[in-house]
């Protein structure tokens, strides 16, 4: 009780001070092998490098840890994670019902018997790493482009393999660094049963929703607390009720005052995917075809969950997760097609590799060995252009419509089946696959709703039958045969959905358990259409792999090239492998006229409530009202180099204290994945002040704050 009392008369913070001047014009995403190659020193760190990273010891880098495709941090000895609110959705989510409605309410265990699973959530820790180029790269140098990438794969399984045996208890795996070039094998200790500690209501953790997702000023409580458990001898095990709270070599200390404007801080994290080595003919694709055609279908299937949402509550509480994951893809990419053009990206890739080619051309030797490389890159990715259309619509196809995706996986099923050369053969596979065909099925049908599937279907003929010639697609078409009005499409999908058996569950569950030979022996339209898609989506395959196989090939030639022309080497690209960032609390101009201060407040919080796409806890108003909090800091800003998966991370001072949770970039920032600027970069984070307050005095968690190490 005294530890929180003491805690709260630190929140108030006054004014926000600049400490010092700061200067960052880089981007960074560092390995951790890199991390000797920056002066962090100079940079502002007050810790020594070792207490950053110790390959032989302990250091910061052992707090850190994954969650699922986010970011996360330890916060004391029995296994407490902080991560992020958007990071633990869907886990609330799944034990979220109408009466139960933990996304509403918020969810919080009183005691570690309360605590519940975050089913199928894994936690990853980087244990060591080592460059496997040499093995990964063996065999290859005299291959086919395809049989190049082949061999790869393969060497990426023998070696991952021995390593997995001789290290018992670790997972194993490698990453490409660079494409075709650069390989690093990073040993991971696995933590399989994670739970729930404390989830913010929506309400604060999604505060201002879609509206304020990738915009700054934000005003979002985006945290979550999690706690990871392993068997009582230590090892990773599966939830289990005898299992025991994890104990980490390392947990972060948390700092209540934060940081001040222009301070120094960094992001330890595990960073998805950024495409700054890619050639102009990427960027060209990405600007001009994919991102607006993602962001378009994504709105379109959004706009018609919420429909179908408004009439029935608990659809509604079905596609929350859903419609959050395709929202937050959505606006992003709009922001990267603002970017693109306010940058002028593409056209600068383009300058840059015009140069490239010059400075090859005028050297005998490198025009030799490279002088065709960007013709031929560009060659490449106009073909993917030339087929974009068909390319884009085959790779939505599945997940747009899980009744096909079943119909599809079903088909691949009984194609394998009718070909068993007889009766034993044929008895044998329903005994090894029943598992198999049980559970990709039911994936697919997990997640179907018939009749967004069939609102689904109708757009996506529609949009199929309208492609050119080059984009055609046969299978779509044989099936339409010439009915090309909307009436005829929506009676034709009618006419596939009423007679499919796959729509009954009943039925298809009976199947499965009673007689699965009946199911691999039934037939319909829609069945024998995908499975005619099946074989269209094999023959493009075989196409993509070819031009993969190539495309690795000349990214590694031309890394290889632009390293010597720029005469330095290059920070590979993030491929949600762990990776150090650092920079300053700052402010930015996003926009003509604008400028942008680092820091938000809950003065500001109150205030957005008064529109009505805010939804404020009557708690946290009658706080405001009770006390004197204007200047409590809810988020902050920074021109740190992020990308998704550094959801969650921690933010740290020049001391390695916890000061704000990463969450967000601002709508401007969303460009960064293909090219970071000061300008226009900024990262977002929850202020640790704000995590603080809301466990304290709207969850009542103080036994949650009493597990955390407060730096003095
Ligand atoms: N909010 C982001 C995400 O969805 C984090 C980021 O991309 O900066 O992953």
């Amino acid at each position: 009780m005294k530890k929180s009392l003491l805690l709260f008369s630190l929140f108030a913070v006054g004014s926000v001070l600049t400490s010092h001047t700061t200067q960052k014009q880089e981007e960074g995403m560092f390995p951790l092998s890199e991390l000797k190659n920056i002066d962090v020193k100079k940079a502002g760190l007050k810790i020594t490098p070792q207490e950053l990273y110790n390959p032989s010891g302990t250091s910061l880098i052992d707090a850190i840890v994954r969650v699922g495709g986010c970011t996360g941090s330890f916060l004391s000895n029995e296994g407490l994670i902080v991560t992020n609110h958007h990071c633990a959705f869907s886990y609330v989510q799944a034990i979220s019902d109408v009466k139960n409605d933990y996304i509403k309410l918020g969810f919080l265990a009183q005691n570690r018997q309360q605590e519940v699973p975050a089913k199928g959530l894994v936690c990853k820790i980087t244990s060591s790493y080592k460059d496997v180029s040499v093995d990964v790269l063996s065999g290859t140098q005299d291959l086919d482009a395809v049989s190049r990438l082949k061999k790869i794969a393969d060497n990426i399984k023998v070696v991952t393999l021995k390593e997995n045996e001789s290290n018992p208890g670790l997972q194993c795996e490698i990453s490409e660094m660079f494409t075709g070039k650069t390989y690093v094998l990073f040993r991971y200790k696995l933590l399989k049963d994670v739970r729930l500690v404390y989830v913010p209501p929506v309400s604060i953790g999604a505060y201002g929703g879609e509206l304020d997702n990738w915009v700054w000023p934000r005003h979002s409580g985006d945290f979550a607390f999690l706690r990871a458990y392993v068997a009582p001898d230590g090892s990773a095990a599966e939830y289990n009720d005898k299992n025991v709270p994890y104990k980490p070599v390392k947990y972060l200390n948390v700092n209540p005052k934060g940081a001040n404007e222009n301070d120094f801080i960094f992001v330890l994290g595990y960073p998805g995917r950024t495409y700054r080595h890619q050639p102009a003919g990427f960027y060209e694709y990405h600007e001009n075809y994919f991102l607006g055609y993602i962001s378009n279908l994504f709105d379109w299937q959004i706009n018609q969950m919420e429909q179908l949402g408004k009439k029935d509550y608990a659809l509604s509480i079905k596609y929350a997760a859903r419609i959050k994951s395709l929202a937050n893809t959505a606006k992003n990419f709009k922001g990267k097609l603002q970017g693109f053009k306010r940058a002028d990206l593409s056209a600068k890739k383009r300058e840059e590799e015009k140069q490239l080619q010059q400075y090859i051309d005028a050297n005998n030797s490198l025009k030799s060995k490279y002088g065709n490389l960007i013709p031929r890159v560009n060659e490449l990715y106009s073909d993917l252009m030339k087929y974009a259309n068909r390319n884009m619509w085959l790779d939505q196809i599945y997940s747009v419509s899980p009744l096909v995706q079943a119909s599809a996986t079903l088909s691949n099923y009984k194609l394998i089946y009718q070909r068993l050369p007889n009766e034993t053969a044929k008895k044998e596979f329903l005994t090894s696959q029943r598992a198999n065909i049980k559970k990709d099925l039911s994936k697919s049908l997990g997640r179907y709703d018939v009749n967004l599937d069939k609102l689904a279907m109708v757009k996506m003929f529609s949009d199929a039958v309208s492609f050119n010639s080059n984009n055609m697609l046969p299978s779509v078409n044989k099936l339409i045969n010439g009915r090309t009005s909307l009436s005829e499409i929506e009676s034709l999908v009618e006419g596939l959905y009423s007679k499919s058996k796959l729509n009954n569950n009943k039925e298809v569950n009976d199947w499965m358990e009673n007689d699965l030979a009946s199911l691999l022996s039934y037939n319909d339209e829609l069945i024998n259409f995908a499975g005619e898609l099946n074989e269209e989506v094999m023959k493009f395959d075989i196409e993509d792999q070819k031009r993969d196989g190539e495309l690795s090939q000349l990214m590694a030639s031309l890394v290889e090239v632009k390293q010597q022309w720029k005469q330095r080497s290059f920070i590979p690209d993030a491929n949600s492998t762990l990776r150090f960032t650092y920079g300053y609390v700052k402010g930015y101009s996003p926009n003509d006229g604008l400028y942008a201060k680092p820091y938000t407040t809950l003065k500001g919080v109150i205030e957005k409530s008064d529109t009505a796409e805010y939804q404020l806890l009557d708690a946290i108003r009658e706080l405001y009202a009770a006390g004197d909090l204007g200047d409590l800091p809810v988020n902050i800003l920074y021109n740190l180099d992020t990308t998704g998966g550094n959801s969650g991370s921690p933010v740290m001072n020049a001391k390695g204290q916890l000061i704000a949770i990463n969450f967000d970039r601002a709508f401007t920032a969303t460009i960064n994945d293909y090219a970071w600027n000061e300008t226009y970069s900024r990262s977002v984070g929850v202020d640790i002040r704000y995590v603080l307050w809301v466990l304290q005095k709207v969850a009542k968690a103080n036994h949650v704050i009493n597990e955390m190490t407060m730096a003095k």
